[in-house]
């Protein structure tokens, strides 16, 4: 896995050097619209602390912090009124899913119907 980069535009957001669009925010957890949004509501919900992917989160975060972590993810969900309707979640890990920003980072789509998955 690749080292964490303190430089990331997420890194920066956090360090309140770039300013975002923020949605939902405590001690750990920080959820801001995305820029280039792909759906209406389209946000990125990421943990404070420095984990490079979903991957490197899952493996080194702990049982308690990627609990408290999913759990905001769902009032967070709550919040935006989308659990009636539906959302959808994904994470992009490394190359293949053409991660763009190496800090960990879930998007959560919805208030709109998404279709299905496609990938090409
Ligand atoms: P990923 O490909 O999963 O790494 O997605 C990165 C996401 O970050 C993309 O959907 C971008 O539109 C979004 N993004 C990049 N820079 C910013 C920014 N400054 N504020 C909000 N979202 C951003």
């Amino acid at each position: 896995m690749i080292d964490y980069d303190d430089d990331n535009i997420f890194s920066k957001i956090l360090k309140g050097e770039i300013p975002c669009d923020k949605v939902y925010e405590d001690e750990n957890i920080l959820c801001f619209k995305d820029i280039n949004p792909i759906a209406k509501i389209h946000v990125l919900i990421i943990p404070k602390e420095k984990y490079v992917s979903f991957n490197d989160f899952v493996i080194n975060a702990g049982e308690k912090k990627i609990s408290y972590f999913f759990k905001t993810v769902e009032k967070i969900a709550k919040k935006l009124n989308i659990i009636e309707s539906g959302y959808r979640i994904i994470t992009n890990h490394g190359m293949d899913a053409n991660q763009e920003v190496p800090h960990f980072h879930l998007h959560l789509l919805g208030k709109e119907n998404l279709g299905g998955i496609k990938y090409k």
